[in-house]
């Protein structure tokens, strides 16, 4: 699937002010720094397009860009951000729980997953509360084009066997590289068939 067109559509402080329009959307969240926002630029073929999503700590806002006039891109806040207060924190949990949980039109979460650092523990909780609250989610590993093939294999193996503690099986993966463009094609491809649903 190739994109032709992204416009921004909006930042919003909670979900009972996302769009109303019941257009499909997928939500892409993460850690702070495993690369969210080169994705989002990267999936987009924008330079800064999430640029703007980019306050860390300060206003957590779910921006929303839509795709050909088709379905949203949701950038999600990220998690994990060493400096954050426990009031923000919370805030954040919140926001972040109601919309996951009441968002009618969110077909799949990604979560994104640093290819390069060993399983995390605030990466795997996330996941389960995905799980608990049954919502559907695939991973996207990034910045993949940072170790040798071998590294990254045994890396993800790593990975996949933390993940495989919780889990009976693995959910859809995407491995990816904002830097070379990997795995661009098969995220974009998955959310074409999704849509098609
Ligand atoms: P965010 O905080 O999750 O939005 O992360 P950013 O997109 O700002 O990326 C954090 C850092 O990782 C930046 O220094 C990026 O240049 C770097 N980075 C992001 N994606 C990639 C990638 O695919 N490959 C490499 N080598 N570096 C990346």
């Amino acid at each position: 699937m190739e994109i032709k067109q992204t416009a921004f559509a909006g930042s919003f402080a909670k979900e009972s002010q996302c769009p109303r329009d019941g257009k499909p959307e997928y939500a892409f969240i993460g850690r702070s720094n495993v690369g969210k926002s080169s994705l989002v630029n990267m999936i987009c073929k924008r330079k800064s397009i999430a640029r703007i999503s980019r306050t860390p700590g300060k206003t957590q806002l779910l921006n929303y860009f839509l795709v050909d006039g088709l379905w949203y891109l949701v950038d999600l806040p990220g998690y994990g951000y060493a400096k954050i207060s426990k009031k923000k924190r919370a805030e954040w949990q919140r926001m972040i729980r109601t919309y996951l949980k009441t968002r009618y039109t969110l077909q799949s979460a990604f979560v994104l997953i640093d290819s390069n650092v060993p399983p995390q523990e605030i990466d795997l909780d996330f996941m389960n509360e995905l799980g608990e609250e049954q919502i559907p989610f695939a991973i996207v590993y990034t910045k993949a084009d940072r170790l040798k093939p071998q590294e990254l294999e045994d890396n993800l193996a790593q990975i996949r066997k933390a993940i495989l503690q919780h889990w009976e099986s693995l959910p859809p993966e995407f491995i990816t590289s904002s830097n070379t463009g990997l795995g661009r094609e098969e995220l974009l491809a998955y959310i074409d068939q999704v849509n098609k649903q």
